[in-house]
């Protein structure tokens, strides 16, 4: 039987990581875990709480009433995040969430508190991961580290496509701005930035189809498990 690995995909905001990042659970029968959903819900919950983000004892009693799972929805037929027991996997995807997650994403304690859940997700291995420091904190010694990145006009194109289809009416610009303004706070906080160290992979989809991005990532596992002794 194959050995499993963990597979960490960091990079920059809406490059697709979540999508590749499902494809390639798929294909190898692993689980996938969008680690950006549980900053988005813990951003949601301090949404509906007015939790001031400056305030560090109101955000420490904060996250000791938040629980967050993941639990299998059959009309979506996929699993989704709960916030507290209710999903929230579609309301979080909102501007409003977007606007504050990185901010929320920058404080150590609640870093501390969600990477220690993400590890605990992964310890038995064949985990597909995607999100900011999978690679760099959260499974250092992931197998395969991929960091994904796109020309930022042609992300913010495909992101504000996808808002448009579901209704939304925000400006391209908008999301443009959401967009940098995200990367450069992930790129530069303190705890934990964003960073490409010399042991990820880059794919950059600037150019090249969901399904290319697929195969060249297929074809990295491949080769890894060929090294580690798999046929
Ligand atoms: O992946 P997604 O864009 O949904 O993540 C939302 C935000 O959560 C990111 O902009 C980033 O600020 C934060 N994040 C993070 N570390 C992760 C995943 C997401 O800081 N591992």
């Amino acid at each position: 039987m194959l050995q499993k690995i963990n597979i960490a995909i960091d990079g920059h905001s809406s490059c697709g990581k979540g999508t590749l990042a499902r494809e390639m659970a798929e294909k190898l029968n692993y689980t996938f875990i969008d680690s950006g959903s549980m900053y988005r819900a813990v951003a949601l919950f301090f949404l509906q709480n007015d939790i001031l983000i400056s305030d560090t004892e109101q955000v420490v009693k904060a996250l000791k009433q938040i629980n967050l799972d993941f639990q299998y929805s059959d009309t979506h037929s996929r699993f989704e995040i709960c916030l507290n027991g209710l999903s929230v996997e579609k309301r979080i995807r909102q501007m409003d969430v977007a606007a504050i997650v990185s901010d929320v994403a920058a404080l150590s304690s609640v870093r501390k508190e969600l990477v220690r859940m993400q590890q605990d997700l992964g310890k038995n291995k064949g985990v597909v991961m995607d999100g900011r420091d999978i690679g760099t904190v959260v499974f250092p010694d992931a197998e395969l580290k991929i960091f994904m990145t796109a020309d930022v006009e042609i992300r913010a194109q495909r992101r504000h496509k996808e808002l448009f289809a579901t209704g939304s009416e925000i400006s391209f610009e908008e999301v443009l701005d959401n967009l940098t303004s995200r990367d450069r706070i992930d790129s530069n906080r303190e705890d934990s930035p964003l960073t490409m160290t010399d042991d990820y992979r880059l794919l950059d989809n600037s150019h090249i189809s969901q399904k290319e991005q697929l195969q060249i990532a297929l074809e990295w596992v491949e080769e890894i498990q060929k090294k580690n002794g798999n046929p």
